[in-house]
């Protein structure tokens, strides 16, 4: 009989999880999202490392229109008064069908989505209580429908509201410390930075990240600056305050639309009490997005699961939790030495990290380990 998964959420890790699943005979899947439709506003854009692309293209992401993608092939650093420091080639870490990719948000969700049948996503669904009855897991939504199944992967992000109701306790993410201005731009020739690279503009107490998000030379730009937590953020202040004060040059990247959120991180991984339900992409862990693997360690989880499940191998709880748990220590490491280190203020704490930089992007041993250990393809 086919074993029956309830996905929670339809972000990158739920969608991803249920293509995966979706190739194979012996399950049958059914995705609840809490949203009336799936959100295609445009949202930020996204980098993908080697490691998750070369998951996505067994789900047919190599057919994706290439004019809605770009492959950087390089990182250059910038210190704040626009002197490149020095650059990192990503195309290292490339192979012929396998590349580093920056896109939108949206163009991946609906690629995501164009391979599931509409009767395997449910909107309006957010769970009220689960229950395990025998093996199987009983689901009593909000809207007094429920589902019996064999596995629940909850995958509803940061924030995981499923999580708190499931676990029976407080699991709220903590405040980074830090908050992420987005705007879009269209590249002109006004525009400083090489503009097919990848950009990394680092000031004091804040950093922008740039890049093309297709091939129409639209560029994503995510500023993220420490700031204590406020209810209420004037994008435009922050950027004047403390971007534009620390170089006036880049006032041209903030001409368009600013949007703005706080930054939340995990405490710690979840691991569930129940056996067969398994928590998936942000709902499991949320990074800082300094190593930009947030999408990236999403598809990758949805893959270790997707194997472990489909092999029926003994303990998945076990095995799935001790092999994320492994990844996220990584990643986390290296996100906050990033963050860290992007953010120096002291001259000469920025000039000892220019010459280092400068050094250890050119020694392939130390970027196979930073970097190589995480861009891994399965
Ligand atoms: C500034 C910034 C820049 C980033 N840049 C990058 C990058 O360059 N590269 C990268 O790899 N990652 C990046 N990330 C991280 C990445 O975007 C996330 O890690 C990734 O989107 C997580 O996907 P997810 O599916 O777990 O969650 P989400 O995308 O948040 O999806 C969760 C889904 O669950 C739904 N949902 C919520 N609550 C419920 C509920 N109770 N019941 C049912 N459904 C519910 C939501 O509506 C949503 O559809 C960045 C993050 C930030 C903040």
């Amino acid at each position: 009989m086919k074993k029956k998964i309830a996905i929670i959420g339809s972000g990158i890790a739920g969608l991803t999880i249920a293509n995966l699943f979706k190739a194979n005979s012996n399950f049958e899947i059914m995705v609840y999202e809490k949203e009336k439709i799936l959100s295609l506003e445009e949202g930020y854009g996204i980098q993908l490392a080697p490691n998750s692309i070369s998951i996505l293209n067994k789900i047919g992401f190599l057919n994706i229109n290439n004019n809605n993608l770009f492959n950087p092939l390089v990182l250059n650093f910038y210190s704040g008064d626009d002197k490149k420091i020095c650059n990192l080639d990503l195309s290292n870490f490339n192979s012929e069908k396998i590349k580093y990719t920056t896109l939108r948000r949206s163009t991946l969700i609906e690629f995501l989505k164009s391979n599931l049948f509409a009767n395997n996503i449910r909107f309006g669904k957010e769970i009220k209580k689960v229950s395990k009855i025998k093996e199987k897991l009983l689901i009593n939504f909000k809207d007094n429908t429920n589902d019996l199944v064999d596995y629940i992967v909850v995958s509803d992000g940061v924030f995981s509201n499923t999580k708190s109701v499931i676990e029976n306790k407080n699991n709220n993410p903590s405040y980074s410390g830090s908050i992420a201005i987005r705007t879009l731009l269209q590249s002109t020739q006004d525009f400083i930075y090489e503009e097919k690279s990848i950009s990394l503009i680092m000031l004091k107490n804040a950093h922008i990240v740039i890049y093309p998000v297709n091939k129409d030379r639209k560029l994503n730009i995510v500023t993220i600056i420490r700031q204590k937590l406020k209810t209420n953020i004037d994008a435009r202040a922050l950027i004047q305050k403390e971007i534009l004060s620390q170089n006036k040059n880049l006032e041209n990247l903030f001409k368009g639309n600013l949007e703005s959120w706080p930054i939340y991180t995990s405490k710690k991984p979840s691991k569930s009490i129940y056996e067969n339900l398994f928590y998936l992409g942000d709902a499991f862990y949320t990074f800082h997005p300094t190593m930009a693997q947030g999408a990236s360690q999403s598809i990758e989880a949805a893959y270790e699961l997707f194997n472990l499940l489909s092999k029926d191998s003994k303990a998945v709880q076990n095995l799935y939790f001790k092999k994320r748990l492994e990844k996220t220590k990584l990643i986390n490491s290296r996100s906050k030495l990033n963050y860290f280190s992007f953010h120096l203020s002291n001259p000469l704490m920025v000039k000892a990290r220019n010459f280092l930089l400068k050094k250890i992007t050119k020694k392939e041993k130390f970027l196979n380990k930073y970097l190589g250990s995480i861009y891994k393809t399965i």
